[in-house]
């Protein structure tokens, strides 16, 4: 099918230009920069799925996480095919994800920030007091921080690392953040220099999210 401008249709486009695909190419460009484990499954989504783009099959598949990696996948895919082949697949491949109304995560994530409002400073330390001394320690140091759960465990676990007179400069390698500094309170910081607990996703799970989630009923 040919549009209006002579250009092919991308999704004919696209059909074609699959079977000129240098994998081994691909491979290489997709581990550039990227972390190893995420440009492994990046590649191996894109060769296995990457007949899927623009396909009613995929518009069907029900959202999972499964579903997220393939049309990741593919966006690094058009992405790679434009820059080799000079087309316009990833705009045109944004947009169809649009049109079909996909999305890019599986929106389960509870609002904390609406969570947060409803529950009361008063609450928290009250349920804080309740824990033994170590998670005491880790839910004042995350309270205080203000950093995210994960971002707080780090932090908390690296603490004789990281904390200078007070101060944690903290990098991450984020879209959306790169770098915090937090103030570590002198108390906390004290009792932090003297305890060599580490937190775990396990006792994290254990201590602080069922209790989130009876807040949250
Ligand atoms: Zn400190």
């Amino acid at each position: 099918m040919v549009t209006a401008n002579g250009n092919l249709n991308p999704h004919e486009d696209y059909r074609m230009l699959l079977k000129r695909i240098d994998w081994n190419d691909y491979e290489r460009w997709i581990e550039e920069g990227r972390y190893q484990a995420y440009a492994k499954d990046m590649f191996n989504y894109a060769k296995k799925f990457c007949n899927l783009l623009f396909s009613n099959e995929f518009v069907e598949m029900p959202n999972c996480r499964r579903k997220i990696n393939i049309q990741n996948a593919l966006a690094n895919l058009t992405r790679y095919l434009d820059i080799k082949f000079e087309t316009n697949l990833h705009d045109s491949f944004l947009q169809w994800v649009g049109r079909k109304g996909l999305k890019w995560n599986l929106g389960k994530k509870p609002d904390l920030y609406a969570l947060g409002q409803r529950v009361k400073i008063e609450d928290m330390i009250k349920r804080l007091k309740e824990l033994p001394e170590s998670l005491k320690l880790f839910g004042a140091f995350a309270l205080v921080s203000g950093l995210r759960t994960l971002e707080s465990v780090a932090a908390f676990n690296n603490h004789d690392k990281l904390c200078e007179n007070g101060i944690m400069e903290l990098f991450w390698d984020r879209r959306c953040k790169k770098a915090n500094a937090i103030y570590c309170h002198p108390l906390i910081h004290e009792r932090l220099s003297k305890s060599d607990f580490k937190m775990s996703d396990s006792k994290l799970y254990k201590a602080f999210r069922s209790r989130l989630s009876v807040q949250d009923s």
